[in-house]
């Protein structure tokens, strides 16, 4: 097998430069991730925050570490001190403590809101409706130390390339909707992060700049 930089200067030529990478070290070794920062990547993901904690202790300080999975509300305080971007908040709950967390670390986290499309069980994000009416209430606007700055989503665990495709279109116009109704004249509002190791390059296709690869650098994960 090829080792973890070799894979991502790979996937890196089969995707648009605008494209940012975030390497999925969940359930990985600190000395798997140190091989793809020896070849120059800095964006990684880690999904558990007990493990995050861990190798942000002991590597390096540039790592730009972003929280890709489901958050608890009592775990933010952990975190809140270096994450670069939570990318699943589904919750106004979730995002008021975001909120309280970075403003005793006096700093302003990015966040992105969690999207559900996929027609499967996974109970977490915003359906399309609830987002919209979310956004519109409004109280988010109160919370001055997050920054919202984009939807993230996952497809549909299936084989069906359409299905995936009409997915990741639907977040995508509903990106363009958020944007024009509620951030025009915010230069942040621009993250779309969808893709993963099976079904990237389906997600660059509808509109993805941000993509979240995990086996496909690192291998399986042993659970
Ligand atoms: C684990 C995980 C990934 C990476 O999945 P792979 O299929 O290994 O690429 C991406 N996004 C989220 C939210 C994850 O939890």
């Amino acid at each position: 097998m090829k080792n973890p930089r070799e894979i991502i200067s790979q996937i890196k030529q089969t995707v648009p430069p605008y494209v940012k990478l975030v390497a999925v070290s969940k359930f990985h070794p600190a000395s798997m991730i140190e091989e793809a920062y020896a070849g120059g990547q800095r964006l990684f993901g880690e999904s558990h925050v007990q493990e995050l904690q861990q190798k942000y202790q002991i590597l390096p300080k540039d790592i730009e570490w972003h929280f890709i999975g489901h958050l608890q509300t009592n775990k933010v305080k952990y975190i809140a001190p270096y994450v670069q971007l939570i990318h699943a908040v589904d919750t106004h709950k979730l995002l008021v403590e975001i909120n309280r967390q970075a403003e005793k670390n006096n700093r302003v986290i990015d966040c992105l809101l969690e999207l559900h499309v996929a027609c499967e069980e996974t109970k977490y994000g915003f359906a399309p409706q609830e987002l919209l009416d979310y956004l519109k209430q409004g109280e988010w606007r109160l919370l001055k130390n997050i920054r919202l700055c984009g939807l993230m989503c996952m497809a549909s665990n299936v084989d069906d390339e359409e299905q995936i495709s009409r997915e990741f279109e639907q977040s995508n116009t509903i990106f363009a909707r958020l944007k024009t109704e509620f951030f025009p004249d915010d230069d942040y509002f621009t993250i779309r992060s969808w893709g993963m190791s099976d079904d990237y390059l389906i997600a660059v296709k509808h509109g993805s700049n941000m993509v979240r690869i995990g086996s496909k650098i690192f291998g399986p994960r042993v659970y």
